[in-house]
């Protein structure tokens, strides 16, 4: 009876813990960075950079000696959106779980305002980045709580404004229980596009310079496609942002646009330009708009 009582008390703390960290994919990165691999400097620079300009040097990384990030360069000035898109595998949520350091470099440095990242501490480098990733996971709390969870001291009205700039607060406003209606059991009653926009809204009233946007796989039809692509670019207004995305018409007004194919960037450039090279990226927006 004793031994199958501790095994079952620690499994419970165990999913506890895990289902406490997959609330918010920061805190789960936070947790796996408990492990001895991510930590900080001893003399780590606890401040978040003034200028938010992010660059990757020559970065490669490799899971377990199998190169996912081949020499990667690119700067990403203040101010401006940096696209990235290429097949799936190629390696667009890597760059960010790098920039975020949930996952060191092997080779390469990235930098934000000139600092290396890994000289600064973890605190002060997430707090200078807001992430919407792929796969957002709400806790079973209500809309209210899931969108403070951004920045827990935020006011009453600082919360409405960023659900209003999300794109949220028609739909809120649409349900019976408003702002106190509970999102289920991982956010599962609400639909993949609003759900993205939540965590758009958490990002933005996150309030951090650095926006990075992983855009879901998930088809949307074209109304959600928009409301999506309106918060994005309310979030993006005065930030510098690193967007993935799937859908090119999400990217066409990025300043720069990087086509990652096996963890290398093989085209670059602006929307038109990269059309007039008629190369994979050419091809890429024939094909989505053959299929639309
Ligand atoms: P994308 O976002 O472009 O679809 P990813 O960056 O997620 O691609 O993945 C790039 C490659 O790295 C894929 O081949 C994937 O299988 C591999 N990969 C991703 N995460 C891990 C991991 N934790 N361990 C080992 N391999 C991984
Ligand atoms: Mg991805």
């Amino acid at each position: 009876m004793m031994q199958l009582f501790i095994p079952l008390n620690f499994l419970g703390f165990v999913y506890r813990e895990i289902r406490g960290a997959l609330a918010n994919i920061e805190r789960m990165f936070e947790l796996l960075a408990l492990t001895p691999k991510i930590t900080n400097l001893e003399h780590a620079i606890d401040q978040s950079p003034e200028l938010p300009q992010v660059e990757f040097n020559e970065v490669s990384f490799d899971y377990d000696g199998r190169p996912i990030i081949q020499g990667i360069s690119f700067l990403v000035p203040a101010g401006k959106k940096v696209a990235v898109v290429g097949d799936s595998g190629a390696g667009k949520s890597t760059l960010i779980k790098l920039l975020f350091r949930f996952y060191d470099v092997s080779q390469g440095a990235i930098s934000i305002g000139g600092t290396d990242i890994r000289k600064l501490s973890l605190a002060a480098l997430r707090q200078s980045i807001a992430i919407v990733p792929q796969d957002t996971v709400l806790f079973n709390d209500t809309l209210y709580d899931n969108i403070r969870y951004g920045r827990p001291d935020a006011t009453d009205a600082e919360i409405k404004q960023a659900a209003k700039l999300a794109h949220l607060s028609d739909f809120v406003e649409s349900l019976p229980l408003k702002w106190q209606t509970k999102v289920g059991e991982r956010g599962l009653k609400l639909s993949g596009g609003e759900k993205q926009r939540v965590s758009i809204a958490r990002a933005i009233l996150k309030g951090a310079s650095i926006l990075v946007f992983d855009e879901a796989t998930s088809s949307l039809d074209s109304h959600a496609e928009k409301a999506i692509l309106d918060a994005l670019k309310a979030a993006a207004k005065g930030h510098t942002s690193l967007v993935v995305a799937h859908r090119l018409s999400t990217i066409v007004d990025a300043d720069t646009i990087l086509v990652l194919s096996q963890g290398k960037v093989v085209e670059q450039g602006t929307h038109d330009s990269l059309l007039s090279q008629q190369g994979l990226y050419a091809r890429l927006w024939r094909l989505q708009n053959e299929t639309q």
